[in-house]
């Protein structure tokens, strides 16, 4: 069937990561909604299935990496033990742009000689490749950002962006609040030269990309915005939160577990605790039996993810303590995968125990959740500065002991202590909202954004 729209022929270049693939995907359908017709690109993903999008083309490429790879322990442990940018994510990185870049020009010119004329190709940050292709071709190419805009001031890459650019006009106590430096110094330490040369192929691909994208809501981060913008040229459209205008789009690769909604639907208002550290990061042992302890001695009802192979060394749940389902009984219910957003929504949960990506941070403040942060690597560090000394939405867990674990939930969840973080944290849920009315910030710039597109294509 001919997909050809009025708008144009957008390609999208998807990263095959689960925090990546389903904003990709939502971004699909909203441009879809405006007139464009898609082929989206993905490296080869068994559980990708494109009957359930008729609407797009989907375009397999060959990435040589294993699905499994992507999910599996070996590829979180890496990531853990790096803490924030690590040797062998920048390898996995480096691999995953080198096996796609041969493929993906083939693609693209074949696209090209076929029908369709490309008006702009969208492409994951992560799949930096296209960006030399495009330029090749002389087709625009446009990033898409599955994070913060303000982890853009901590690439020590951008050489006019040193310590002494990033530290002035630092007396915004926003900026203050978010100790960016400290931030920076955790990710320079000890770069490696893959590392080195991975960050520095994502600044290159920023520099000649012809308009940013962002899956964030411009007044989350209004100053750090500012500051980004002082250093790129760049057009930057902050058009989230994604999920909010494409919510049918389910991208999930693993198979959600529904029975947690029904279990959901029989505890009482705001008293549920939901846990689930994302589709990467692993934990060990020890940690599960002293979050298993601290959530049993809470007495808050919980919904805990655990996804197998999560625990190091354990296939699934294997490793709870003797006694622990007795202590709790229907108190609590684990769950391989979970229907995130849904849970999130539903009325009986009040607080979010989170890894803090940056998909789980703004899934929660769109519904007013707020949460525990307990973050391992990455932009969840600066997730976490935003949602604890910027926003005031939720408290660190920095302590992984089940005593610390037992009193920070109470805190949050039913001290007087934790009350004005709720109340903030429903506060940001109506400006979340306000966002996307028709004059909303988000309807701006996706405005700003298909004007940006099309003009470029006259
Ligand atoms: N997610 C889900 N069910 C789960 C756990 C996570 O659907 O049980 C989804 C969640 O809604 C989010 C994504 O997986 O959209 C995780 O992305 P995030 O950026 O938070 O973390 P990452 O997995 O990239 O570390």
């Amino acid at each position: 069937m001919e997909k050809q729209q009025k708008s144009g022929h957008l390609v999208l270049v998807m990263a095959p990561f689960q925090g990546h693939l389903t904003p990709m995907l939502q971004l699909a359908t909203i441009l879809h909604s405006k007139g464009f017709s898609i082929t989206i690109v993905h490296p080869e993903l068994k559980s990708l299935n494109p009957s359930n999008h008729p609407e797009f083309t989907f375009v397999s490429i060959p990435d040589k990496i294993k699905e499994s790879q992507l999910s599996d322990e070996d590829l979180a442990d890496k990531l853990k033990e790096s803490l924030v940018s690590t040797v062998d994510v920048a390898g996995s990185l480096q691999s995953l742009n080198k096996n796609c870049t041969a493929p993906l020009q083939k693609c693209l010119e074949n696209i090209l000689h076929s029908h369709h004329h490309i008006v702009a190709v969208i492409y994951d940050t992560l799949m930096f490749c296209a960006q030399t292709i495009v330029n090749d071709l002389g087709l625009p190419g446009i990033t898409l950002r599955t994070s913060t805009a303000t982890t853009l001031l901590l690439f020590p890459e951008l050489p006019q962006l040193g310590e002494k650019e990033l530290m002035s006009g630092i007396e915004s106590p926003e900026l203050q609040a978010l100790q960016l430096q400290r931030l920076r110094a955790l990710i320079v330490q000890n770069p490696t030269q893959m590392m080195m040369e991975v960050r520095a192929a994502f600044t290159n691909a920023m520099k000649f990309s012809s308009a940013i994208i962002v899956n964030s809501m411009e007044f989350l981060e209004l100053e750090a915005l500012s500051k980004v913008r002082q250093y790129f040229p760049t057009p930057i459209f902050i058009v989230g939160p994604l999920h909010k205008l494409a919510p049918t789009i389910c991208g999930s690769l693993l198979t959600e577990d529904d029975k947690c909604i029904s279990w959901l639907n029989k505890q009482a208002p705001k008293s549920v605790i939901y846990v689930s550290f994302g589709s990467i990061a692993n934990i060990d042992k020890q940690e599960l039996i002293e979050t298993a302890w601290g959530l049993s001695n809470s007495k808050q009802p919980f919904l805990w993810v655990v996804r197998p192979g999560m625990v190091c060394g354990s296939e699934w749940i294997e490793s709870l303590p003797n006694g622990f389902e007795e202590s709790v009984g229907e108190r609590g219910c684990i769950v391989k995968w979970a229907p995130q957003k849904e849970v999130l929504a539903h009325a009986a949960v009040g607080g979010f125990w989170s890894h803090c990506g940056w998909n789980s941070t703004i899934e929660s403040i769109c519904e007013g959740v707020p949460m525990l942060c307990r973050p391992f690597f990455g932009d969840q560090l600066l997730n976490t500065s935003y949602i604890c000394n910027v926003w005031k939405i939720g408290l660190e867990l920095q302590n992984l002991e089940r005593g610390n674990i037992e009193r920070t939930i109470k805190r949050l969840m039913v001290d007087m202590e934790g009350k004005d973080i709720r109340k903030r944290a429903m506060d940001l849920k109506k400006k979340a909202a306000l966002c996307l009315m028709e004059d909303g910030s988000t309807s701006c710039y996706f405005n700003g954004l298909i004007k940006q597109i099309t003009v470029s294509e006259t």
